[in-house]
Protein backbone atom coordinates (compact mmCIF):
# COMPACT_ATOMS: atom_id res chain seq x y z
CA UNK A 1 0.00 0.00 0.00
CA UNK A 2 1.53 3.22 -0.86
CA UNK A 3 0.00 7.05 0.44
CA UNK A 4 -2.06 8.45 -2.10
CA UNK A 5 -4.27 11.44 -2.32
CA UNK A 6 -7.43 9.60 -2.91
CA UNK A 7 -11.25 10.62 -1.20
CA UNK A 8 -11.05 7.12 1.17
CA UNK A 9 -9.12 6.92 3.97
CA UNK A 10 -6.76 4.27 3.34
CA UNK A 11 -6.74 1.47 5.84
CA UNK A 12 -3.64 0.19 8.02
CA UNK A 13 -3.83 -3.91 7.19
CA UNK A 14 -0.99 -6.51 8.31
CA UNK A 15 -0.58 -9.63 6.80
CA UNK A 16 -2.63 -11.65 9.21
CA UNK A 17 -5.64 -9.46 7.75
CA UNK A 18 -6.22 -8.18 10.84
CA UNK A 19 -7.14 -3.74 10.93
CA UNK A 20 -5.47 -1.57 12.85
CA UNK A 21 -7.72 1.55 14.02
CA UNK A 22 -6.48 2.19 17.49
CA UNK A 23 -3.19 3.53 18.65
CA UNK A 24 -1.46 4.08 21.92
CA UNK A 25 0.67 6.95 21.85
CA UNK A 26 3.40 7.00 25.13
CA UNK A 27 3.68 10.81 25.83
CA UNK A 28 6.12 10.38 28.54
CA UNK A 29 8.20 7.71 30.17
CA UNK A 30 8.54 9.76 33.73
CA UNK A 31 5.89 9.25 36.61
CA UNK A 32 5.34 10.63 39.85
CA UNK A 33 4.52 6.93 40.96
CA UNK A 34 7.23 3.97 40.90
CA UNK A 35 4.98 1.35 41.06
CA UNK A 36 6.62 -1.88 41.65
CA UNK A 37 4.92 -4.30 38.75
CA UNK A 38 6.34 -1.47 36.26
CA UNK A 39 9.18 0.50 37.30
CA UNK A 40 12.43 -0.32 39.20
CA UNK A 41 13.10 1.65 42.41
CA UNK A 42 16.24 3.01 40.60
CA UNK A 43 14.32 3.95 37.66
CA UNK A 44 16.93 6.43 34.95
CA UNK A 45 14.46 8.15 32.54
CA UNK A 46 15.66 9.44 29.31
CA UNK A 47 17.28 12.53 28.18
CA UNK A 48 15.01 15.13 26.73
CA UNK A 49 16.04 14.92 23.02
CA UNK A 50 15.69 11.06 23.22
CA UNK A 51 11.89 11.88 23.68
CA UNK A 52 9.37 13.02 21.27
CA UNK A 53 8.17 16.77 21.42
CA UNK A 54 4.44 17.23 21.30
CA UNK A 55 4.88 18.59 17.95
CA UNK A 56 6.04 15.31 17.39
CA UNK A 57 3.25 13.85 18.90
CA UNK A 58 0.61 15.83 17.02
CA UNK A 59 2.38 15.28 13.59
CA UNK A 60 2.27 11.24 14.77
CA UNK A 61 -1.05 11.52 15.84
CA UNK A 62 -2.06 12.83 12.24
CA UNK A 63 -0.48 10.52 10.23
CA UNK A 64 -2.15 7.96 11.54
CA UNK A 65 -6.03 9.63 11.96
CA UNK A 66 -4.97 10.02 8.07
CA UNK A 67 -4.59 6.40 8.24
CA UNK A 68 -7.88 5.73 9.38
CA UNK A 69 -7.38 5.30 13.38
CA UNK A 70 -10.26 5.99 15.05
CA UNK A 71 -9.08 5.93 18.57
CA UNK A 72 -5.89 7.84 20.11
CA UNK A 73 -5.24 6.65 23.90
CA UNK A 74 -2.41 8.69 25.76
CA UNK A 75 -0.71 6.65 28.64
CA UNK A 76 2.84 7.20 29.55
CA UNK A 77 4.64 7.28 32.27
CA UNK A 78 1.89 9.52 34.06
CA UNK A 79 0.77 11.24 30.86
CA UNK A 80 -0.51 14.26 33.10
CA UNK A 81 2.58 15.03 34.14
CA UNK A 82 4.08 15.94 30.97
CA UNK A 83 4.17 19.76 30.88
CA UNK A 84 1.77 21.22 27.93
CA UNK A 85 -0.30 17.81 27.65
CA UNK A 86 -3.33 20.00 27.73
CA UNK A 87 -2.41 21.90 24.79
CA UNK A 88 -1.56 18.75 23.53
CA UNK A 89 -4.94 17.36 24.05
CA UNK A 90 -6.32 20.15 22.73
CA UNK A 91 -4.90 19.67 19.31
CA UNK A 92 -5.90 15.81 19.21
CA UNK A 93 -9.12 16.68 20.28
CA UNK A 94 -9.60 18.98 17.04
CA UNK A 95 -8.41 16.10 14.08
CA UNK A 96 -10.97 15.25 12.24
CA UNK A 97 -11.71 11.77 11.99
CA UNK A 98 -10.70 11.05 15.10
CA UNK A 99 -13.48 9.46 17.17
CA UNK A 100 -12.41 8.86 20.74
CA UNK A 101 -9.66 10.26 22.52
CA UNK A 102 -9.05 8.41 25.95
CA UNK A 103 -6.25 8.85 28.45
CA UNK A 104 -4.85 6.10 30.82
CA UNK A 105 -3.37 7.87 33.96
CA UNK A 106 -2.87 7.20 37.82
CA UNK A 107 -4.93 9.60 38.77
CA UNK A 108 -2.70 12.02 40.94
CA UNK A 109 -3.44 15.21 38.65
CA UNK A 110 -7.99 14.15 37.96
CA UNK A 111 -8.28 16.79 40.68
CA UNK A 112 -6.41 19.71 38.72
CA UNK A 113 -6.62 18.69 34.97
CA UNK A 114 -9.92 16.82 34.28
CA UNK A 115 -12.32 20.01 33.36
CA UNK A 116 -9.23 20.74 30.78
CA UNK A 117 -9.58 17.04 29.61
CA UNK A 118 -12.63 16.96 29.51
CA UNK A 119 -13.24 20.57 27.41
CA UNK A 120 -9.96 19.03 25.19
CA UNK A 121 -12.60 16.46 24.09
CA UNK A 122 -11.59 13.26 26.31
CA UNK A 123 -14.05 10.67 26.17
CA UNK A 124 -12.94 7.85 28.66
CA UNK A 125 -10.86 7.42 30.88
CA UNK A 126 -8.98 4.61 33.14
CA UNK A 127 -7.86 5.40 35.89
CA UNK A 128 -5.07 2.38 38.22
CA UNK A 129 -6.23 1.78 41.19
CA UNK A 130 -4.54 -1.17 43.09
CA UNK A 131 -5.38 -0.65 46.76
CA UNK A 132 -8.25 1.27 49.04
CA UNK A 133 -5.67 1.05 51.68
CA UNK A 134 -3.38 4.43 52.08
CA UNK A 135 -0.59 2.03 53.58
CA UNK A 136 -0.58 -0.66 51.21
CA UNK A 137 -1.45 1.85 47.90
CA UNK A 138 1.76 3.08 48.85
CA UNK A 139 4.29 0.39 49.62
CA UNK A 140 2.65 -0.93 45.83
CA UNK A 141 3.26 2.84 44.71
CA UNK A 142 5.75 3.41 46.60
CA UNK A 143 5.48 7.15 46.02
CA UNK A 144 1.53 7.82 45.69
CA UNK A 145 -0.76 9.46 47.77
CA UNK A 146 -4.44 7.18 48.01
CA UNK A 147 -5.91 10.37 48.61
CA UNK A 148 -4.94 12.22 46.12
CA UNK A 149 -6.31 10.08 43.85
CA UNK A 150 -9.30 8.86 45.08
CA UNK A 151 -10.29 12.71 45.30
CA UNK A 152 -9.33 12.84 41.39
CA UNK A 153 -11.99 9.75 40.78
CA UNK A 154 -14.09 12.02 42.35
CA UNK A 155 -13.60 15.26 40.42
CA UNK A 156 -13.12 13.11 37.05
CA UNK A 157 -16.92 11.44 37.97
CA UNK A 158 -17.90 15.14 38.80
CA UNK A 159 -16.80 16.49 35.48
CA UNK A 160 -18.82 13.75 33.63
CA UNK A 161 -16.30 11.61 31.15
CA UNK A 162 -18.69 8.96 29.43
CA UNK A 163 -17.13 6.31 31.22
CA UNK A 164 -14.33 6.05 33.67
CA UNK A 165 -13.02 2.65 34.21
CA UNK A 166 -10.48 1.74 36.94
CA UNK A 167 -7.68 -0.67 36.53
CA UNK A 168 -5.82 -3.00 39.06
CA UNK A 169 -3.14 -5.23 38.83
CA UNK A 170 -3.67 -7.76 41.37
CA UNK A 171 -0.65 -9.86 42.81
CA UNK A 172 -0.99 -12.75 44.92
CA UNK A 173 0.16 -12.02 48.51
CA UNK A 174 -0.36 -8.10 47.78
CA UNK A 175 -3.61 -7.10 47.17
CA UNK A 176 -5.49 -10.12 46.22
CA UNK A 177 -7.91 -9.79 48.93
CA UNK A 178 -8.65 -6.21 48.20
CA UNK A 179 -10.38 -7.73 44.79
CA UNK A 180 -14.23 -7.58 46.40
CA UNK A 181 -13.55 -4.29 47.88
CA UNK A 182 -12.26 -2.84 44.76
CA UNK A 183 -15.29 -4.45 42.97
CA UNK A 184 -17.83 -2.91 45.56
CA UNK A 185 -15.92 0.36 45.17
CA UNK A 186 -16.62 0.68 41.42
CA UNK A 187 -20.23 -0.16 42.32
CA UNK A 188 -20.41 2.34 44.80
CA UNK A 189 -18.71 4.97 42.24
CA UNK A 190 -20.65 3.32 39.58
CA UNK A 191 -17.80 3.51 37.48
CA UNK A 192 -16.26 0.29 35.42
CA UNK A 193 -13.42 -1.93 36.64
CA UNK A 194 -10.92 -3.96 34.97
CA UNK A 195 -8.40 -6.19 36.20
CA UNK A 196 -4.79 -6.83 34.47
CA UNK A 197 -2.79 -9.80 34.97
CA UNK A 198 0.87 -8.92 35.62
CA UNK A 199 3.33 -8.85 32.47
CA UNK A 200 7.03 -9.75 32.38
CA UNK A 201 7.95 -5.94 31.20
CA UNK A 202 10.95 -4.76 32.23
CA UNK A 203 13.39 -6.19 35.44
CA UNK A 204 12.21 -5.53 38.97
CA UNK A 205 12.40 -6.43 42.15
CA UNK A 206 10.13 -9.22 42.67
CA UNK A 207 9.61 -12.69 41.32
CA UNK A 208 6.43 -12.31 39.29
CA UNK A 209 5.84 -15.88 38.95
CA UNK A 210 5.23 -15.84 42.95
CA UNK A 211 2.84 -12.65 42.32
CA UNK A 212 1.73 -13.51 39.02
CA UNK A 213 -2.98 -13.68 39.58
CA UNK A 214 -4.65 -15.03 36.38
CA UNK A 215 -7.80 -13.36 35.73
CA UNK A 216 -9.48 -16.90 36.86
CA UNK A 217 -8.47 -16.78 40.04
CA UNK A 218 -9.84 -13.32 40.45
CA UNK A 219 -12.74 -14.44 38.63
CA UNK A 220 -13.42 -16.86 41.63
CA UNK A 221 -13.07 -14.36 43.85
CA UNK A 222 -15.66 -12.26 42.64
CA UNK A 223 -18.32 -15.22 41.91
CA UNK A 224 -19.13 -15.85 45.20
CA UNK A 225 -20.75 -12.61 45.96
CA UNK A 226 -22.16 -11.27 42.59
CA UNK A 227 -23.09 -13.81 39.23
CA UNK A 228 -21.08 -12.33 36.23
CA UNK A 229 -22.35 -12.87 33.02
CA UNK A 230 -20.71 -12.36 29.75
CA UNK A 231 -21.35 -8.78 29.03
CA UNK A 232 -21.98 -8.36 24.78
CA UNK A 233 -20.75 -4.89 24.47
CA UNK A 234 -17.03 -5.12 22.79
CA UNK A 235 -14.82 -2.30 23.30
CA UNK A 236 -11.55 -1.84 20.92
CA UNK A 237 -9.77 -2.91 23.94
CA UNK A 238 -8.75 -6.06 24.99
CA UNK A 239 -10.68 -6.62 28.26
CA UNK A 240 -13.13 -9.32 28.11
CA UNK A 241 -16.64 -7.58 30.22
CA UNK A 242 -18.85 -8.86 32.40
CA UNK A 243 -22.19 -7.45 33.87
CA UNK A 244 -23.76 -8.42 37.35
CA UNK A 245 -27.51 -8.58 37.49
CA UNK A 246 -28.28 -5.69 40.03
CA UNK A 247 -25.45 -2.99 38.94
CA UNK A 248 -24.73 -1.15 35.64
CA UNK A 249 -20.92 -1.09 36.51
CA UNK A 250 -18.95 -3.65 34.39
CA UNK A 251 -16.13 -5.90 35.26
CA UNK A 252 -13.25 -6.91 32.52
CA UNK A 253 -10.36 -8.82 32.75
CA UNK A 254 -7.26 -8.24 31.02
CA UNK A 255 -5.51 -11.32 30.44
CA UNK A 256 -2.90 -11.50 28.16
CA UNK A 257 -1.25 -14.60 29.89
CA UNK A 258 -4.39 -17.12 30.09
CA UNK A 259 -6.89 -15.93 27.13
CA UNK A 260 -4.50 -15.06 24.40
CA UNK A 261 -6.54 -11.83 22.39
CA UNK A 262 -3.69 -11.60 19.78
CA UNK A 263 -5.87 -12.61 16.91
CA UNK A 264 -8.37 -9.73 17.51
CA UNK A 265 -5.50 -7.02 17.81
CA UNK A 266 -6.51 -3.94 16.39
CA UNK A 267 -3.87 -1.58 18.05
CA UNK A 268 -0.36 -0.44 17.74
CA UNK A 269 1.79 1.67 19.85
CA UNK A 270 4.28 4.35 19.83
CA UNK A 271 6.72 4.41 22.44
CA UNK A 272 7.93 8.01 24.12
CA UNK A 273 11.25 7.73 21.72
CA UNK A 274 9.21 7.64 18.57
CA UNK A 275 9.52 4.01 18.05
CA UNK A 276 6.27 2.43 16.96
CA UNK A 277 5.82 -0.79 18.15
CA UNK A 278 3.89 -3.42 16.63
CA UNK A 279 3.03 -6.13 19.39
CA UNK A 280 3.03 -5.09 23.59
CA UNK A 281 4.87 -8.57 23.76
CA UNK A 282 7.59 -8.61 21.14
CA UNK A 283 10.33 -6.05 19.52
CA UNK A 284 9.29 -5.65 15.96
CA UNK A 285 9.33 -1.86 15.41
CA UNK A 286 9.53 0.96 13.55
CA UNK A 287 11.78 4.06 14.51
CA UNK A 288 9.52 6.87 13.54
CA UNK A 289 11.52 9.81 15.13
CA UNK A 290 14.08 9.52 12.50
CA UNK A 291 11.55 10.08 10.21
CA UNK A 292 10.31 12.73 11.95
CA UNK A 293 13.66 14.53 13.01
CA UNK A 294 15.45 13.88 9.50
CA UNK A 295 12.49 15.06 7.08
CA UNK A 296 10.57 17.35 9.19
CA UNK A 297 7.01 18.23 8.66
CA UNK A 298 6.98 15.63 5.50
CA UNK A 299 3.18 13.60 6.62
CA UNK A 300 3.59 11.78 3.20
CA UNK A 301 6.64 10.01 4.00
CA UNK A 302 6.26 9.35 7.74
CA UNK A 303 2.43 7.96 6.67
CA UNK A 304 4.54 5.75 4.09
CA UNK A 305 6.56 4.50 7.22
CA UNK A 306 3.60 3.51 8.85
CA UNK A 307 2.29 1.60 6.32
CA UNK A 308 5.17 -0.31 5.59
CA UNK A 309 5.66 -0.99 9.40
CA UNK A 310 2.41 -2.79 8.99
CA UNK A 311 4.34 -5.96 7.46
CA UNK A 312 6.53 -6.31 10.98
CA UNK A 313 3.37 -7.03 12.87
CA UNK A 314 3.89 -10.47 14.42
CA UNK A 315 1.00 -12.61 15.05
CA UNK A 316 1.06 -13.17 18.62
CA UNK A 317 2.92 -12.79 21.88
CA UNK A 318 4.68 -15.29 24.15
CA UNK A 319 4.74 -14.65 27.36
CA UNK A 320 7.18 -16.88 29.87
CA UNK A 321 7.15 -15.82 33.63
CA UNK A 322 9.51 -18.68 34.28
CA UNK A 323 12.49 -17.39 31.69
CA UNK A 324 14.48 -14.60 32.08
CA UNK A 325 12.14 -11.17 31.01
CA UNK A 326 12.26 -11.35 27.12
CA UNK A 327 11.18 -7.57 26.98
CA UNK A 328 13.61 -5.57 28.87
CA UNK A 329 11.93 -2.58 28.12
CA UNK A 330 9.54 -1.24 31.43
CA UNK A 331 5.98 -0.51 30.63
CA UNK A 332 6.33 2.95 31.21
CA UNK A 333 8.46 2.95 28.08
CA UNK A 334 5.97 1.33 26.16
CA UNK A 335 3.02 2.79 27.34
CA UNK A 336 0.38 0.32 28.58
N1 LIG B 1 0.67 5.93 34.65
C1 LIG B 1 -0.56 5.57 34.07
C2 LIG B 1 -1.27 4.53 34.92
O1 LIG B 1 -0.66 3.97 35.82
O2 LIG B 1 -2.45 4.29 34.65
C3 LIG B 1 -0.46 5.10 32.64
C4 LIG B 1 0.69 4.21 32.28
S1 LIG B 1 0.66 2.59 33.05
C5 LIG B 1 2.10 1.88 32.35
C6 LIG B 1 -0.71 1.84 32.22
C7 LIG B 1 -1.27 0.61 32.86
O3 LIG B 1 -0.31 -0.41 32.80
C8 LIG B 1 -1.65 0.77 34.32
O4 LIG B 1 -2.99 0.38 34.51
C9 LIG B 1 -0.70 -0.15 35.04
O5 LIG B 1 -1.32 -0.72 36.17
C10 LIG B 1 -0.40 -1.18 33.98
N2 LIG B 1 0.88 -1.87 34.15
C11 LIG B 1 2.10 -1.34 34.35
N3 LIG B 1 3.04 -2.31 34.42
C12 LIG B 1 2.39 -3.48 34.24
C13 LIG B 1 2.80 -4.85 34.19
N4 LIG B 1 4.06 -5.20 34.34
N5 LIG B 1 1.85 -5.79 33.99
C14 LIG B 1 0.54 -5.45 33.83
N6 LIG B 1 0.10 -4.17 33.86
C15 LIG B 1 1.00 -3.21 34.07
FE1 LIG C 1 3.68 5.23 36.91
FE2 LIG C 1 1.58 4.05 35.79
FE3 LIG C 1 3.92 2.77 35.93
FE4 LIG C 1 2.55 3.18 38.14
S1 LIG C 1 1.89 1.94 36.40
S2 LIG C 1 4.75 3.55 37.85
S3 LIG C 1 1.63 5.11 37.77
S4 LIG C 1 3.52 4.58 34.77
Amino acid sequence: MTVNNKAETPKLVDRFGRSVDYVRISVTDRCDFRCVYCMSEQMKFLPREQVLSLEEIEQVARAFVELGVTKIRLTGGEPLVRRGIDQLLHKLGRLQGLNELVLTTNGSQLTKLSEEMKAAGVKRINVSLDSLREERFNRITRTGKLNQVLAGIDEAIRVGFERIKLNAVIMKGRNDDEVLDLVNFARQKGIDISFIEEMPLGNIEHERQETYCSSDEVRALIEPHYALTSASDRTAGPSKYYRMADSDCRIGFISPHSHNFCHECNRVRVTVEGRLLLCLGNEHSMDLMSVLRHHPGDLDRLKQTIIDAMDLKPEKHEFDLEAEPQIIRFMNMTGG
